[in-house]
């Protein structure tokens, strides 16, 4: 077990100005709070995080880093709180110490390859300072190397999760060296044969193959002084995991893979680079094709190096890597490497540049001018566009930023999200609205027969989203354009004496369609109900033989006047259609003032009702169409009032008085006497807008002995 003394010295060693402090009371406190505890292996539970602690050390990272290392498992295993550790250690190390605890709690249900990537992501973006992942893939490498204490199954999933999340992370942030632990120690457990077959065929013949090492490595050191080169050659053996992923991913024997032993020469400057593998090549043969810059050209996670594969001394293929010291160094700890103590000097800049997603942190933090700094300002945000979020069987979407329950619902499928009427996010209810967070589990609510809302567009992220919900309002528009269409083709038909439903099955139908460029023929009546053609030009299209010319043309003419004439006296305009059968609602009588709306009949043209009207609260809303008052028609509606009074000589005779006297006309009167001596009269009475029937209703209150005056439903 490692000492906290090792630890701390290890501090020092890299950076003399350490903060030891902070990591000496982390270790008391944890110390005291893990007391007790005790691991799988038999040892005090406070070995695992000195271990991980270690390793942070390793890294070379920042005094912080360390004691949250020592940390890391308090919240999750021991009585200490988040607001107990802000308290003794400060905001930052409390802050680690969360979101390492939050990474703990995740619990990710499926490990199938696909998902894989979504959660390295998921994790990235749920750990907002980058150091919370170190220590996270530190505890598990710790973890990974006292795996044998575990039983069967658990070290099997374990060790599965491993190589799919955690061996694949640590190559993003460029960490080899944990990566190729991780990965080794995971093939071990998953594959115990296969990994003896790979560990015995690279070890077999090793003193050979270390002779073979060391003579090459004579030649290249040798050619290199010759040119006043400072170099240090290394000879190394191929990963056991690497070897077998290479044999099985590209279909190779052992025998062919020339690479088991790579060479690696490490330069003091770029230039002594590129001077370096110039000799390498006049001395050996290069294989075409092989040769890769990833020193012009730098890999993602910060990697730069020469690789070369050339003809070795003995006919052998053979690879070499060439890099100068610095990149050998971020090559073995990658992003760690830019934020180390060690030389307290500025981030790379020019390294940064290279890499697109460290570009844009080093422009947001341009500020910061040392590494320490950086590190801790920096909350990492490598995936600033993507939100990570469960289904509830455990499955991970990713979704843009910003994007809401709905955009989750069409992403799980179509009449999801068509039929999407509410939204449960960690168990609560949330408005549609709601902008989804990474880490949320998300559950849709759905209604059957549900119907999108258009409103929905002004909020969601997605294009899919945006497609379905667009896809759905255009099919919806278009079967109500198809049965306004249907209503005002039956109507203009009828006044030709022609009959529709008999040319809808007609031959000249199709020349219609056809001449108007339309597919078929609901497309065509659609068009009218669009407003875009005209009953009269299809009826122009389908009869024009049917009558002489000048007949034609007289009736054309008669009825265009009619058309006109009659839509003139419409009181209710339907948006963009002309000549439209119009009919009011009986139930509700609509007077010019009411707010209406127009349902399309089946057969009947469009029928008007008030907005609250209960039978039109039930219609279904497809078949509704915005419909507005006529303003320049002055005509007179019918509508029903009760009157209550206490009955008395002469009372009908002074309200239908009023009544007239208000300039309004009386359809129909019935009165009826309670036995309470009580009246109820009712009139069907004709007025011209809200503002009349206002004026009748004061008119007739104001009358002896009545008590209350109403507009009431027929
Ligand atoms: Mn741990």
């Amino acid at each position: 077990m490692i000492r906290i003394n090792d630890i701390l010295d290890k501090m020092v060693e890299h950076n003399p100005d350490a903060n030891l402090d902070v990591v000496d009371r982390a270790y008391i406190y944890s110390a005291r709070v893990h007391a007790g505890q005790v691991r799988l292996s038999g040892e005090p539970y406070l070995s695992h995080p000195l271990e991980v602690a270690g390793l942070l050390a390793d890294m070379k990272l920042d005094g912080v880093s360390v004691a949250s290392g020592l940390l890391h498992d308090v919240i999750e295993d021991t009585r200490a709180t988040s607001e107990e550790i802000d308290e003794i250690f400060g905001k930052e190390v409390a802050h680690i110490v969360s979101g390492v605890t939050k990474l703990s709690k995740l619990q990710f249900k499926s490990s199938r390859a696909r998902e894989a990537e979504s959660i390295r992501k998921m994790i990235l973006a749920m750990a907002d300072d980058i150091r919370v992942i170190l220590i996270k893939l530190a505890d598990r490498l710790h973890n990974m190397r006292t795996l044998q204490f575990h039983k069967e199954h658990k070290r099997m999933k374990i060790a599965q999760e491993t190589l799919d999340i955690y061996a694949p992370l640590a190559d993003r942030l460029g960490i080899y060296w944990i990566k190729q632990e991780l990965e080794n120690i995971s093939f071990k457990y998953l594959q115990p044969e296969e990994y003896e077959r790979i560990k015995n065929l690279i070890n077999k013949d090793k003193e050979d193959r270390d002779k073979y090492v060391e003579t090459v490595k004579e030649y290249i050191k040798e050619k290199m002084e010759a040119n006043s080169l400072k170099c240090e050659v290394m000879g190394r053996y191929k990963q056991y995991y690497s070897t077998y992923y290479k044999m099985v991913t590209q279909s190779l024997e052992f025998e062919d893979l020339y690479d088991i032993i790579a060479f690696r020469i490490i330069l003091d400057t770029k230039s002594q680079c590129y001077e370096a593998l110039g000799l390498l090549h006049t001395m050996w043969k290069p294989i075409p094709k092989k040769f890769k810059d990833y020193i012009g050209v730098p890999k993602p996670n910060m990697y730069q190096s020469l690789h070369t594969t050339v003809v070795g001394p003995f006919g052998e293929r053979m690879e070499i890597q060439i890099r100068t010291n610095e990149m050998d160094r971020v090559a073995k700890s990658g992003i760690a490497a830019h934020w180390s103590y060690k030389e307290g000097k500025m981030f790379d800049e020019k390294v940064g540049k290279t890499f697109s997603w460290l570009q844009d942190l080093l422009e947001t933090h341009r500020d910061y001018h040392d590494p320490v700094e950086f590190l801790e300002n920096v909350r990492i945000d490598l995936f600033p566009d993507e939100v990570y979020v469960f289904t509830p069987r455990g499955e991970i979407r990713s979704l843009p930023k910003g994007a809401t329950p709905v955009d989750f619902a069409y992403q799980i499928h179509t009449e999801v999200g068509n039929q999407c009427t509410g939204a449960k996010v960690n168990g609560r209810l949330v408005p549609l609205q709601y902008e989804l967070k990474t880490g949320d589990a998300v559950e849709i609510v759905t209604t059957k027969g549900h119907n999108p809302s258009k409103d929905w567009l002004n909020f969601v992220k997605t294009v899919k989203a945006r497609s379905r919900i667009r896809q759905w309002i255009k099919a919806q528009e278009k079967e109500r354009s198809l049965s306004l269409g249907k209503e005002m083709c039956e109507k203009a038909f009828r006044k030709y004496r022609l009959n529709f439903t008999a040319m809808l099955r007609s031959k000249e139908i199709n020349i219609a369609v056809t001449s108007f460029n339309y597919k078929t023929v609901d497309d065509l009546i659609a068009s009218v109900g669009y407003g875009k053609i005209t009953p009269l030009q299809i009826i122009k299209k389908v009869a024009p033989i049917r009558e002489t010319e000048d007949e034609d043309s007289s009736i054309l003419n008669r009825i265009i006047g009619k058309v006109r004439k009659k839509k003139v006296n419409e009181g209710v305009v339907v948006k963009g259609v002309d000549d439209i059968l119009i009919k009011f609602g009986k139930c509700c009588q609509p007077v010019p003032g009411d707010s209406i709306v127009g349902y399309i009949t089946r057969g009947h043209g469009v029928a008007i009702h008030r907005s609250n009207c209960v039978n039109s609260l039930k219609m279904s809303p497809e078949r509704q169409i915005e419909v507005e008052w006529n303003e320049d028609m002055k005509e007179r509606y019918p509508l029903k009032i009760r009157i209550r009074a206490y009955d008395r000589f002469g009372l009908l005779a002074d309200i239908t008085g009023t009544i007239s006297k208000s300039e309004a006309n009386i359809i129909n009167a019935k009165t009826h006497t309670n036995d309470d001596k009580t009246v109820d009269s009712y009139f069907s009475i004709e007025v011209e807008d809200t503002a009349h029937l206002k004026r009748v209703l004061t008119a007739i209150k104001k009358i002896k002995h009545v008590h209350e005056v109403k507009r009431i439903d027929n």
